[in-house]
């Protein structure tokens, strides 16, 4: 029966929690007779996002927070390129690989996981001034940049440069933003104590969130409970607070507020990535191509042959929660929706019927720093030590691979042991740039030499 099915093309758009999960259970779980899996994504490899704070706290190192995809996925092919394109009625991909001329890939089967990229409003300064905290550069730049802040500050003998290099303001109270502020202000309190010059009160944290209350992915409580430990540690929190502009370095607040600062993050959310707009796929109004619980791609009513969906980018609907409900943007969705749609996409080409994803959001833990944390996981409220402790072992049963696991705890241990390393290398954001100093560039008219 297998033997007369044709050979399919599965291509993978994204490479990332979906697209790396979804591939590997493919590769492993299909034969190769029946079916060939075409991975592209821009990077060469997958980021596990969970760890970005972390690894911006160094923690961990950078490298270990991502997961190569030439060593995870060796039975599929792997393009490092974009899609910049689809067309799904001819059944084709725009592919523009990492070098040379775009290219048309055909495929039998999609599956569209390019994510999310930040949701961002057109405030002055933003564009100009503010960083994200979605990839892996960001969060190395992110580190760099604190640690230079504080070598900046310990430098100078004018207050007002001091001030703006020791004011850190992060935008937007969900899960990335707390743990990214949580994280780089307890590194930053840990690095002073080699900077004599300075003094913890020297530095000022600034959380701005729309809203009432942070955190919602641990509930109200949990919240609460964080914003009381942020403050304590001495971290301003501004609920119900609107940034409206940082155009020339300086931070104008929707409660009056304004003051001069050099470093601004911004974590106020996530939006279906833009590449979708370029697609004849559905998308619902906030730009998310809409799925049936089986992950297929669905027009109305209408399934969409050879489409599939999940994750960030997708509305998949959530059954365990009121009718209309959606899964939330997160690592456990997409983990668990990608295991789903492999299994399901294996089932339809051998001829079976797709399988619905189910699954109640378990909640979240949430990391606040060395030994500090807050979660919630089946109503069971957890902080402090406690908390943190889960979440790292939370997070490293997550990460993909054995080699990544050992590589993380290793550092964990490392760091316990030895303290973390509070050095900016910021040189690597400029590499060229004292080589090419001390390099003399060739005279206007000279020949060849020779
Ligand atoms: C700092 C931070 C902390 C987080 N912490 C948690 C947590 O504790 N718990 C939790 O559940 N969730 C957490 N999340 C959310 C979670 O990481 C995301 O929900 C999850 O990564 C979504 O998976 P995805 O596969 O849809 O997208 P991603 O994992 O973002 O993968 C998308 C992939 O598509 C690739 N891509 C983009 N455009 C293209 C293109 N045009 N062509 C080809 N490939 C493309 C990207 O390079 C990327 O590899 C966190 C997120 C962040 C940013």
């Amino acid at each position: 029966m297998i033997d007369d099915v044709k050979r399919q093309r599965i291509l993978v758009v994204g490479a990332g929690h979906v697209g790396l999960y979804a591939a590997l259970h493919l590769s492993r779980k299909l034969r190769s007779r029946e079916a060939e899996v075409i991975v592209v994504d821009p990077q060469p490899h997958m980021t596990y996002q969970p760890f970005l704070p972390e690894a911006a706290a160094g923690n961990i190192s950078p490298r270990h927070s991502v997961v190569p995809l030439r060593r995870e996925l060796r039975r599929c092919t792997i393009v490092t390129g974009e899609v910049t394109r689809i067309d799904h009625a001819r059944r084709v991909a725009m592919v523009q690989p990492v070098i040379g001329p775009a290219r048309e890939e055909p495929y039998d089967q999609i599956i569209v996981a390019p994510g999310s990229v930040s949701r961002t409003l057109p405030i002055p300064g933003l564009k100009e001034n503010a960083v994200g905290f979605k990839t892996i550069g960001e969060a190395i730049w992110l580190r760099n940049h604190v640690l230079e802040q504080l070598d900046i500050a310990a430098a100078t003998a004018d207050p007002h440069t001091r001030r703006c290099a020791l004011t850190f303001v992060f935008v937007g109270g969900g899960y990335a933003g707390i743990e990214a502020l949580a994280e780089m202000e307890d590194m930053a309190r840990d690095a002073l104590r080699y900077y004599p010059e300075l003094h913890p009160e020297d530095m000022r944290w600034v959380l701005v969130e729309a809203t009432r209350r942070i955190l919602p992915e641990v509930g109200p409580d949990m919240g609460a409970y964080t914003v009381r430990q942020l403050v304590r540690r001495g971290l301003d929190i501004r609920l119900d607070t609107r940034l409206e502009s940082c155009a020339d370095g300086l931070v104008k607040l929707s409660d009056g507020d304004s003051f001069a600062a050099d470093t601004i993050v911004w974590t106020a959310g996530v939006k279906a990535h833009p590449m979708l707009e370029r697609t004849d796929l559905p998308r619902d109004d906030r730009g998310r191509v809409t799925c049936r619980a089986t992950l297929q791609v669905v027009d109305g009513d209408r399934v969409v042959e050879g489409a599939w969906s999940a994750g960030d980018c997708a509305a998949v609907p959530d059954l365990t929660g009121p009718p209309g409900a959606f899964c939330s943007p997160s690592a456990q969705h997409a983990v668990r929706q990608a295991r789903r749609m492999a299994d399901n996409i294996r089932a339809v080409i051998r001829g079976r019927e797709p399988v619905e994803y189910r699954h109640r959001y378990a909640g979240s833990v949430a990391s606040l720093g060395l030994h500090k944390g807050v979660a919630q996981v089946y109503g069971i409220k957890l902080r402090g030590w406690p908390a943190w402790f889960m979440h790292r072992t939370y997070h490293m049963s997550r990460i993909p691979s054995l080699n990544r696991k050992v590589r993380v705890v290793v550092d964990w241990t490392l760091a316990l042991f030895l303290k973390r390393e509070v050095v900016s290398l910021g040189q690597l954001h400029e590499p060229r740039e004292s080589f090419s100093e001390v390099t003399p560039a060739v005279p206007a008219r000279s020949g060849r030499p020779g």
